[in-house]
């Protein structure tokens, strides 16, 4: 195990199930917080049983609502009906746009078909189309910041003409841009970003384009960065820290990384059972955190889980209080 870390608040705790508890080798196990769902999340989740409520079944809901499998199961077996694109959606029947936005052809097919639909965007990614939209209006071609394929991406850069912003994804990427001196240009970054990354990109195409503009911070949202900054935590005094995330949630993919920047071996899981218990040999000091699509339930699981093997003394590192919660679309709170 590496150095000691402050422990900003402790739960003893726990652990173990069933007998033999005292022959079991005991494990410290870092839990980093904030971890797990964030308010966009939050909200995306209640839209749709919300929607459920008011409309009745089937509510269809256009791609995963957020990048979780038990989260998708259970709002499937609430009646929810999960499709790829809207032409997968009856006309008459109601439809969820995911958390992580659309492009503005999709809520514009929707209406000229007079569909019912919800828009789950979080509000952050809205924030984001909404500069975006701005900043064209002043002239200016986007740079975008982002990972090629993931659904934000493909909704924020559907908030405008292709041709009037680019995506860039990697320090390389930057390098190979070629504007004109005197092309008017601006940045914006998808939500969900390594922080450190984001930093080292905007440096460089501040470097390459000095005049360029963007927002005063990037746009990674609260919940990524603190996410993030919580990893920072407890990956240094860990031997291993296991992420719960899917592998197509960006922000899960990047507590990943975070953890492995800072010296330490980490491994994604969907669920407990995703859980090698070879993994664990020779390790002393567990961390273990959640992406923002993942139900604390999860978190427990794989607690208990590790308390099968392992005599368990639990702790919670605390880097950032979160109290932030988005409203609900007003359609269904009226
Ligand atoms: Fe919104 Fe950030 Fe959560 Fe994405 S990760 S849903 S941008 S709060």
């Amino acid at each position: 195990m590496n150095a000691p870390l402050p422990i900003h608040n402790s739960d003893s705790l726990s652990a173990a199930n069933g007998a033999g508890t005292q022959e079991k080798p005991g494990l410290v196990l870092l839990i980093a917080a904030p971890r797990g769902f964030c308010a966009g999340v939050d909200r995306a989740i209640e839209i749709v049983e919300r929607a459920l409520e008011k409309y009745g079944k089937p509510v269809y809901v256009r791609h995963e609502i957020v990048h979780n499998r038990y989260v998708v199961d259970g709002l499937k077996a609430k009646g929810a009906i999960f499709v790829e694109e809207l032409d997968e959606v009856p006309t008459d029947a109601p439809v969820v746009f995911s958390a992580h936005g659309v492009p503005k052809s999709v809520p514009a097919e929707a209406e000229r078909r007079n569909m019912v639909y919800v828009d789950a965007t979080c509000p952050l990614v809205s924030k984001v189309h909404r500069q975006a939209e701005r900043q064209i209006e002043k002239g200016q071609h986007i740079v975008f910041v982002g990972h090629e394929g993931h659904p934000e991406v493909i909704g924020t850069m559907g908030q405008v003409d292709p041709d009037q912003m680019t995506l860039v994804e990697t320090m390389e990427d930057v390098a190979k841009l070629d504007f004109a001196d005197e092309t008017p240009l601006s940045f914006l970054t998808q939500t969900t970003l390594s922080v450190d990354d984001t930093a080292d990109i905007i440096a460089a195409l501040k470097d390459r384009f000095p005049h360029i503009v963007g927002p005063k911070a990037e746009d990674i949202c609260y919940a990524t960065s603190n996410r993030q900054a919580s990893v920072k935590e407890i990956a240094p005094g860990s031997d291993l820290v296991l992420v719960i995330g899917a592998p197509n949630s960006s922000n899960s993919v990047r507590l990943v990384e975070v953890a492995e920047r800072c010296g330490t071996d980490a491994k994604l899981i969907q669920r407990a059972d995703d859980i090698d218990p070879a993994w664990l040999e020779g390790v002393g000091t567990l961390g273990l955190t959640a992406g923002a699509s993942a139900p604390e339930k999860l978190v427990r699981e794989v607690v208990d889980k590790i308390a099968e093997w392992r005599t368990v003394e639990e702790h919670t590192l605390v880097a950032a209080e979160e109290k932030m919660v988005f409203k609900l679309p007003r359609q269904l709170t009226e």
